[in-house]
């Protein structure tokens, strides 16, 4: 008799997107001429620039030929990307890391599922609220959770909510937790965590030994000097995090595939005997195992992006979007909508006016201004009321959905 794992029943059915698309068609069925902006997706839209294509052919052209073909790359990919990344990307910033401490993977939502292979499943896990879905998902697959209450939270896992008094910053969770899922910038609040912010979260990780999963998949659209791109710019973050990293948002390879884990040496957690162990080690192991590599002209194409070229190009395509953004932003404000983020993420969230659900607003923005967005509420129990816009369209799409906001509701 093989059983299935029951904890995947746990799961809510995924309603969001699906909903979304309903109300959108049936909408489209009976205003076949409208036309419909969709600032829903949270997916980037402009092609691979050409420094990346450029060297994606090229890794390709390499693969055609018995001299330059590569089988199977090491598991946790060349050391010539690890070390780029590590030129480019880390020592800018002040951070000094081993190519041994980067895994170069197939993406980051992959990676921050597969992650908990490395931890018991006796550790208690913090996960923000609104968040994205992944982090709630994967502790409920694993079996460290119990079943979604009425409020929308499933029992076992603590909750940081947050809301427009914490600035959309999680506060320290009241019971000790050994794991903690912090996002920034955040999808899908578009905020960010300052300096001393994060000094706090690290302080907070080394008292209580727990470990920080820390999700950079968005620092590439922080456009303030003063905000970290990475947990390790904080003193002490080496001994307690791990931080993900993407090429999906940054290079436009959601389509392509390939991320970054850092798991930096100096952490460390306790073993059933008491002993500390590197969690390094194990995260190798489990990539030796389970994975076997990124393929070579996709770290071909990743590794042009931090060529000078590649990122002057791919800087361009940021600016694009980030304009966008700022376009949203100071549209809706305007409109007389409170609007949060959209200055050092690709996101906006806005509270719905009037105190409207986050529904009611999906469905008045469709039906009003034939613009698509996310409600907030599918983020979270805490997400109730918001409502996020994205900046990853097309510039025309985005300037007319302001102008037909601006038209309903503006001043
Ligand atoms: C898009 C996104 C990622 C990137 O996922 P990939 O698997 O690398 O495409 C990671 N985290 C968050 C919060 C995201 O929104």
């Amino acid at each position: 008799m093989a059983r299935i794992n029951d904890n995947y029943l746990k799961l809510q059915a995924g309603y969001l997107f699906p909903e979304i698309s309903r109300r959108v068609s049936e909408f489209t069925s009976a205003n076949p001429d409208v036309d419909v902006i969709r600032l829903g997706i949270g997916d980037v839209t402009r092609p691979l620039v050409p420094a990346v294509v450029k060297a994606f052919h090229e890794g390709v052209d390499e693969m055609a030929r018995g001299e330059t073909f590569h089988g199977y790359g090491p598991e946790q990919g060349y050391d010539w990307l690890s070390q780029i990344i590590i030129d480019k990307a880390y020592k800018p910033l002040g951070v000094e890391l081993k190519p041994s401490e980067v895994f170069i993977s197939d993406g980051s939502k992959c990676d921050s599922a597969n992650i908990l292979d490395i931890f018991d499943l006796s550790n208690k896990v913090a996960i923000g609220d609104p968040v994205y879905p992944v982090y709630n998902d994967t502790n409920v697959m694993v079996g460290r959770s119990g079943k979604m209450n009425e409020q929308g939270y499933y029992e076992g896992i603590i909750y940081m909510p947050c809301t427009e008094e914490n600035g959309f910053t999680p506060q320290f969770p009241s019971e000790k937790v050994d794991l903690i899922y912090l996002c920034f910038p955040n999808n899908p609040t578009g905020t960010v965590a300052t300096r001393e912010q994060l000094k706090g979260w690290v302080d907070y990780a080394l008292e209580n030994d727990a470990v920080i999963l820390f999700d950079a998949a968005y620092e590439a659209f922080i456009t303030e000097d003063h905000i970290p791109h990475s947990i390790y710019q904080i003193e002490g973050a080496e001994k307690c995090a791990i931080e993900f990293r993407s090429f999906s948002k940054t290079a436009g390879f959601t389509g392509v595939r390939c991320g970054l884990t850092v798991v930096p040496e100096a952490l460390t957690g306790t073993t059933a005997d008491g002993e500390r162990a590197s969690f390094n080690q194990l995260w190798n192991r489990r990539q030796c195992t389970k994975f076997n590599g990124v393929s070579y002209p996709v770290q071909k194409a990743a590794a042009a992006v931090y060529s000078e070229e590649g990122w002057a190009q791919v800087k361009g395509v940021i600016d694009y979007y980030m304009e966008n953004a700022r376009i949203i932003r100071e549209g809706l404000t305007a409109a007389g909508i409170q609007c949060y983020g959209g200055v050092n993420a690709p996101y906006i969230w806005l509270k719905s006016p009037q105190g409207m659900s986050s529904w009611d607003f999906f469905d008045k923005l469709l039906h009003e201004c034939s613009v698509v967005g996310t409600p907030g509420s599918g983020f979270g129990p805490s997400g109730e009321g918001y409502f996020r816009l994205s900046a990853f369209g097309e510039r025309n799409n985005v300037e007319t959905a302001v102008r037909r906001i601006r038209e309903k509701w503006g001043k």
